[in-house]
């Protein structure tokens, strides 16, 4: 099938070749996100391919349909940038990669806990311009404390697993309770009694009309004095103007971000040389308690590879069959 693959960068570029070498599509790699500037650019690809910060709204869709697509390929788990709904009433399918390695942002999770907790980047800095003050690294163990997940999916229940080993509390919150958390030893718990225990809460939910702001200035009032939060999830569960608040206030002790709501106009691409405008995301960076990384939780050989080989197999398999057990459908939305 000819797919038009958009935000393609040269590891996307690698790991789709390499996984197409037994299939055959004809993969044409664009650099620039798919959005109404650019949709002219897929005109007469069946297929399109594209990644967390591609926006696919109604008039965008309208359009990719009138073009000749017919089948959208996410190359990631969450679908919050393509209108489905819209798409569903067009007839184009979508297909995304439910699970490819949650391990790969749970582990990325935990670190950011460990990095803020022990003052990694400080203490990197301090030490390699010859400073071995310890004054201003203190951490805490993370041996009986209370962490509190939101959403125990495929990468809440890696970060269960993980955290299980640090011999932390666990707690969560989750309309659908995991039996492998619970084996764990996972306590549900209703949301305000997860704020109100939490000594570090970390985010695993999909975004959508009902987590859009989920932690707002309400969630962090009841949280614990110096709460770690951690979102690895999408930026906009956070209410990022809320938690410059709480940062001000010292109710947040450690924020650790690896995703932000206005992350489509910064992340994966190189600014150093620019002059940043987005001053909330400027604010963030000038706490010395915050650190942020450039949505890169899902980023390891594994987890590429596995995307790779998940897509085109989504290809392949709408090809031949017009179904796709990975298809994103109304049912899915619902539940999501
Ligand atoms: P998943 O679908 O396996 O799990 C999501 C869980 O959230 C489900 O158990 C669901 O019941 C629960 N949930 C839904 N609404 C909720 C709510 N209101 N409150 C609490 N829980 C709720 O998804 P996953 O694979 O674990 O991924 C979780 C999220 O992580 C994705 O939606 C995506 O946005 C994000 N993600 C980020 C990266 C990254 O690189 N940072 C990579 C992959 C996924």
């Amino acid at each position: 099938m000819k797919v038009a693959v958009c935000s393609a960068k040269p590891y996307d570029r690698q790991f789709l070749e390499a996984a197409n070498l037994n299939i055959g599509h004809e993969l044409a790699f664009f650099d620039l996100p798919l959005c109404e500037e650019t949709q002219k650019m897929v005109e007469g690809f069946p297929a399109v391919c594209i990644f967390v910060n591609d926006t696919l709204n109604a008039d965008v869709l309208r359009i990719l349909f009138s073009q000749g697509t017919r089948l959208i390929a996410l190359r990631c788990a969450g679908f919050n940038n393509v209108d489905i709904q819209a798409a569903v009433d067009l007839g184009l399918h979508v297909v995304r990669v439910p699970a490819y390695s949650p391990h790969s942002v749970a582990e990325h999770c935990v670190g950011l806990m460990l990095a803020l907790n022990r003052r990694l980047c400080q203490a990197y800095n301090r030490v390699r311009s010859g400073n071995f003050e310890l004054q201003g690294l203190l951490g805490f163990e993370l041996r009986g404390k209370t962490v509190g997940i939101i959403g125990t999916g495929r990468i809440g229940t890696a970060v269960v697993q993980i955290l299980h080993g640090f011999g932390c509390r666990l707690i969560a919150y989750d309309p659908q309770h995991s039996s492998e958390c619970i084996r764990l030893g996972v306590e549900y718990v209703p949301l305000e009694k997860l704020y109100a225990d939490s000594d570090i809460i970390t985010v695993h939910c999909p975004l959508n009309q009902k987590t859009h702001h989920l932690i707002g200035r309400a969630a962090i009032m009841r949280m614990k004095q110096g709460i770690m939060l951690i979102n690895t999830s999408r930026g906009a569960v956070i209410d990022t103007q809320a938690v410059i608040e709480g940062l001000k206030s010292s109710k947040i002790g450690y924020l650790g971000l690896d995703v932000y709501e206005q992350e489509g106009d910064l992340f994966f691409q190189d600014l150093s040389d620019q002059v940043i405008q987005d001053d909330v995301f400027l604010r963030l960076l000038t706490f010395p308690n915050v650190l942020i990384t450039g949505h890169q939780g899902f980023f390891t050989v594994d987890a590429l590879s596995s995307i790779a080989q998940t897509t085109l197999q989504n290809i392949s398999t709408f090809e031949r069959d017009g179904i796709c057990r990975n298809e994103v459908t109304p049912a899915l939305l619902r539940m999501s």
